[in-house]
């Protein structure tokens, strides 16, 4: 490892996530030793739902070391329906580690890839480009992470504890200021951010809009405004590309973003990254999908623009601008595969599965000329 090496963790975890995280690194392995200035340090380990199922262990300590001293985390997907803890609930790391590392913002980018077939018929579809900024350590799914909180709930009533913070939710909302505001530096037409919530029913959502408008009111250059979710899933269909940064609670998040992922062509071509202040982990929108695993169908995508994020994150906090341009090459290279209509995914009806997909990506990239 050099000196300019980035230390990177790679979980490729169960299912799907193994052949994805395959994928990606070949096609970074035919980007990064290009670029000048830095390398990758790759440092893989096993974790998931089938480690669980041989060692009892779903996450060993070490790896959670690993975690916490990596410069970011690449992530498949873990988790397999049939393996279960004894209390009925599935292996899930990933929320974990959301917890541990303080990955507050999970960043959902729903952009349309020119030549992907979309649902909806409007040609404006072809603009959808925003993106969704979920919180992930409170709201909805805090029962979860703390399941001694609240009433107990039995066999004939059951209970589910939301909680937001002012700290949480000011850190969020100002985490998506920041964003509108570096979207705007790269295209004039964008700079704006949507708080989601429901305040009209939930006073901790109530609190969430209030907290909201006083983080705008600190943005002032950034407009801002508010939806409801259930207007923003209606919206969502009628009119997506009139959006820019959604700023979320972290079930609102979970579900929007599977919405966010359909009307751009499937989980396939959905990437996100779980952004802390000074973490990262950078994972494929999608889980392990136990439904098409084994048969080298899945569609790569997701996970490779979830790599170019990462390099992104990299470049932008060590000032390294050569892994910047990288994620720029990288994504450019994703528009130019399916924009000349190189590939045509499983998941989009055609027959190119995820070597395929891989391959045209990477020699989109070998094409674009020197670095
Ligand atoms: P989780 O609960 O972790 O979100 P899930 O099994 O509910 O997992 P996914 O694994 O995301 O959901 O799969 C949802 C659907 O999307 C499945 O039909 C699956 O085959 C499809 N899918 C997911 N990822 C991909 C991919 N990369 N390429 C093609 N199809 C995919």
């Amino acid at each position: 490892m050099r000196k300019s090496d980035f230390r990177v963790v790679v979980l490729p975890g169960d299912g799907i996530g193994r052949e994805v995280m395959d994928a990606c690194l070949a096609v970074l392995d035919r980007l990064v030793p290009r670029l000048s200035g830095f390398g990758l340090a790759y440092e893989t380990h096993r974790a998931g739902a089938e480690l669980y199922r041989e060692t009892g262990s779903a996450f060993p300590a070490a790896v959670a070391r690993a975690c916490e001293r990596a410069d970011a985390i690449l992530f498949g997907a873990m988790g397999l329906p049939e393996v279960r803890r004894p209390d009925g609930t599935e292996i899930a790391p990933q929320l974990d580690l959301r917890l541990n590392l303080a990955l507050y913002a999970g960043v959902r980018p729903v952009r349309a890839i020119p030549g992907v077939p979309l649902p909806l018929a409007d040609p404006r579809a072809r603009e959808i480009d925003f993106v969704l900024v979920r919180e992930q350590t409170e709201g909805w799914f805090y029962g979860r992470y703390h399941p001694e909180v609240g009433p107990r709930s039995g066999e004939n009533e059951a209970y589910d504890v939301g909680r937001v913070t002012r700290a949480g939710a000011e850190r969020l909302f100002d985490f998506a200021f920041r964003l509108a505001a570096r979207r705007r530096e790269r295209d004039p037409r964008k700079g704006r951010v949507t708080c989601v919530d429901k305040a009209n029913v939930h006073r901790s959502l109530a609190l969430f809009n209030r907290i909201f408008g006083e983080c705008a009111a600190r943005h002032p250059d950034v407009p801002a405004d508010h939806s409801y979710v259930d207007a923003m899933a209606l919206n969502l269909i009628r009119r997506p590309w009139e959006y820019d940064v959604l700023a979320t609670e972290n079930q609102f998040g979970d579900i929007l973003s599977d919405l966010g992922a359909a009307i751009i062509g499937g989980m396939g071509m959905a990437p996100s990254g779980d952004v802390g202040d000074d973490r990262a982990l950078f994972q494929p929108a999608h889980g392990t999908a136990p439904d098409i695993a084994g048969q080298g169908i899945a569609n790569p995508t997701a996970m490779i623009l979830s790599a170019a994020m990462m390099l992104e994150w990299l470049g932008e906090r060590h000032g390294v601008a050569a892994a910047v341009e990288g994620a720029r090459r990288l994504e450019a290279a994703v528009d130019r595969a399916f924009g000349e209509r190189r590939v045509l995914a499983v998941e989009h009806g055609g027959r190119d599965g995820t070597a395929a997909i891989a391959n045209a990506i990477g020699a989109a990239l070998a094409e674009s000329g020197p670095l």
